[in-house]
């Protein structure tokens, strides 16, 4: 991958590791660095390095190479960067035992990391992608498996009328930061999925996050026959047959894979239960070197963790029983079980002729299994209740570990400044620890008013750019045009709803009662206006009709222009809205979100949320970190919730925000606000915290038992 750079001049070559390495996305003085070489280009690349220095002319590399301002910063850069990949210490090998370096594997069928890379559909994507940046910050001996997605992914267009059109873009792998693995003679690795009938093969594209190493599996290649190469091609394919074949090649694949880079032992982390085939290659080659199959089960349930992701029923996998024999009839023989003993793991008591259920089979596969909020935990020990009363033998049947936010990755610049001069130079170091982050007292609030105001500015110049280019390249409605926010005002009060369009997520509900809402966004005084933005599922028209539903009032001229759809949705936006908008709004229908994490995103950067009791903020709100309301039961839940939500809005949250008393410009009470936002969320729920409880709840034990094992291995041979 290297050598497609043009020559960069020897004095800033470290440029090429640096662009190659996502370690730059997540470090503002690294992105700086891209965008002096020439700021038009770096913005043209969507802010991609690797396209930036494959683009830019070598004299304005030249030029950088002997410009005094730029060196100082990039030798400050470079030293860094090299020290945080090469250095020792670091938290996790000074405080966790592993003297085998038994590696951790993290499989997941998505990464949310940066928008040039776009391999996640939503919120579990920025969950995996957030925690691989963390386990490099931690330098946690994590590896991760993932898939390339090579035939593209949604881009969103909305027609005139607002209906969701997919465009599909494919990813130009020349321009992207991935290197394709290659095997002992420098050909590009093929691994054959073992023992599934007809073979399937994939390559493997690595990526670098910080320390750790991502292995991108691609069925996109000319082994396989052309029915097979789609496998990979899209996120989630509802054809379940399809799927099944996808989920075979991320588990069983994804593990073979490891083994044939000489990684044979390791603990097993199943992000979601689509990869959890991987543990039937771990027996098959535990029990191919000699275990007994009821041994191998055995080490294999105390090396793996399994964290579930979501009580929506459809989001867990059900494989008819036809297809899994048809796919797993060779594989069998090879780890000892018999069909029925297999398909008896992956049945779910409640409703056991269904099919194979990922979730059931992944839960008995795994000793150590976690939800991912206090209130997720509660859900699913009822909806898994015969499961879970099966698996009880031994101590803690599930517990929790509530996700958090890789907050260098999603704070504000502006803030970040403000961090480091008002909370000591230590405070990214130990920013999971509450005690740091009393400082934000210290922060004047002009100040910190000051730096939300320039998000802000930001988000509405974005919003209003991009309507421009609309409207100047496609010459659309004028309607659509002030649909799309050209029309907002930075002074006015700001609400963004933002995430997967999905119907539990009910976007439309702030839409309940419209008369109500039109004098709350066109009061004279205390004027408000709210950015919508999101992706349907392609398949999902339900969702897709909730889009339209907004566009259409966003589009109607009573509504003041002030209601915007941004088309889009993607990292970028989201970092743009999360910094800018004054309040984050959070209305799905409990107990269906399992966690969330945009409002958590939005909580760090100062901007407090509104949300109905339900996820992370049962555990979050504190009673002046933002506003909460109970979610109503029955039939008219929705209406009752939208009251709730309105009668909050009028009466405390937008009063608030306009009371500005003395003079100085600077709401003080809402400044109070903002501050309780940030002190409460950034220690508790960031993926510091997170990480470090995966690791002390599951890891440390998990570790124990792969050590031992390494041991005997060794000593045997
Ligand atoms: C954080 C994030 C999500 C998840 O949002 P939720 O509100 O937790 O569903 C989805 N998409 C993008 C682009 C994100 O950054």
């Amino acid at each position: 991958m290297i050598d497609r750079f043009p020559d960069i001049p020897a004095r800033i070559e470290g440029l090429r590791e640096l662009a190659c390495n996502l370690w730059w996305s997540w470090h503002h003085p690294a992105r700086d660095l891209f965008n002096m070489l020439n700021p038009a280009a770096w913005q043209l690349s969507v802010h991609n390095p690797v396209k930036l220095l494959h683009e830019i002319d070598r004299s304005v590399l030249e030029r950088a190479a002997e410009n005094d301002h730029f060196l100082r910063h990039y030798d400050a850069v470079i030293s860094r960067f090299r020290s945080e990949m090469r250095g020792k210490g670091g938290w996790f090998p000074s405080h966790i035992r592993n003297p085998m370096n038994v590696p951790i594997a993290y499989f997941s069928a998505e990464y949310g990391l940066h928008h040039s890379m776009p391999f996640y559909a939503g919120g579990l994507g920025f969950l995996a992608g957030d925690y691989l940046k963390e386990c490099s910050d931690l330098r946690l001996p994590v590896i991760g498996v993932g898939f390339m997605y090579p035939g593209g992914y949604l881009r969103q267009r909305l027609s005139p009328d607002g209906w969701q059109l997919s465009e599909s873009e494919i990813l130009d792998k020349s321009h992207a930061p991935i290197s394709q693995v290659l095997d002992e003679n420098g050909k590009p690795l093929l691994v054959r999925v073992p023992v599934i009938e007809p073979p399937i093969y994939v390559g493997v594209w690595k990526l670098r996050i910080g320390r750790i190493p991502l292995y991108l599996l691609d069925t996109d290649i000319e082994a396989n026959d052309p029915w097979n190469r789609g496998i990979s091609s899209r996120l989630y394919i509802g054809d379940a047959e399809q799927r099944l074949r996808q989920e075979i090649v991320l588990g069983i694949g994804g593990m073979s894979v490891l083994e044939s880079m000489g990684i044979n032992n390791l603990v097993l982390h199943l992000n979601e239960g689509h990869p959890a085939f991987a543990v039937l290659e771990r027996l098959r080659y535990l029990i191919g070197n000699g275990m007994s199959c009821r041994e191998a089960i055995d080490y294999v349930r105390r090396t793996t963790v399994f964290t579930t992701h979501t009580p929506v029923p459809a989001g867990h996998d059900i494989f008819p029983f036809h297809l899994m024999e048809k796919y797993f009839n060779s594989y069998l023989p090879t780890i000892g079980l018999t069909r029925d003993q297999f398909f008896r793991l992956g049945i779910d008591p409640a409703n056991p002729q269904v099919g194979f259920n990922m979730t059931a089979f992944a839960m008995r596969m795994s000793l150590y299994r976690n939800c991912v909020s206090r209130r997720h935990l509660e859900v699913t020990e009822s909806m898994w209740r015969h499961l879970l009363s099966e698996l009880k033998s031994n101590g803690t049947v599930i517990d929790h570990v509530t996700n958090g936010v890789h907050v260098l990755t999603w704070l504000d610049r502006s803030m970040e400044d403000l961090f480091n001069r008002y909370l000591g130079l230590g405070w990214l170091e130990e920013h999971d620890d509450p005690s740091i982050w009393a400082l934000v007292d210290d922060i004047p609030d002009r100040e910190l008013w000051m730096a939300h105001r320039m998000a802000k500015m930001r988000l509405i110049t974005t919003i209003r750019e991009r309507a421009r280019l609309r409207w100047s390249m496609d010459g659309a409605d004028p309607r659509i045009i002030v649909a799309s926010g050209v029309l907002f005002d930075p002074s006015v009060f700001t609400i963004g709803f933002a995430r997967r369009f999905a119907t539990y997520k009910r976007a439309t509900l702030i839409l309940q009662d419209l008369n109500r809402l039109r004098s709350i966004l066109n009061n004279e005084d205390m004027p408000v206006q709210i950015i919508f933005a999101g992706k349907a599922h392609p398949a999902d028209d339900t969702a897709k009709q909730i889009i339209q539903k907004v566009y259409n009032v966003a589009k109607d001229p009573s509504f003041g222009g002030r209601i915007a759809f941004v088309e889009d949705y993607d990292e970028q936006l989201a970092q743009y809205m999360v910094h800018g908008v004054d309040l984050w709004l959070n209305t799905p229908q409990p107990p269906l979100e399992a966690s969330g994490t945009s409002g958590m995103k939005a909580m760090v950067n100062g901007v407090p949320q509104l949300s109905i009791l339900d996820g992370w903020w049962l555990e979050g709100y504190n009673g002046r970190n933002g506003w909460a309301f109970e979610g109503a039961e029955g039939a008219d839940r929705d209406v009752r919730d939208a009251h709730s939500l309105y009668e909050l809005l009028e009466n405390d949250i937008v009063p608030l925000f306009y009371r500005v008393e003395n003079n100085d410009g600077v709401p003080h009470g809402w400044v109070r606000v903002m501050k309780e936002a940030i002190k409460s969320t950034a220690p508790r729920f960031s993926s510091r915290r997170m990480v470090k409880e995966y690791t002390n709840k599951f890891y440390v034990n998990a570790l124990d038992a792969a050590n031992s094992f390494s041991m005997s291995m060794t000593q045997e041979s």
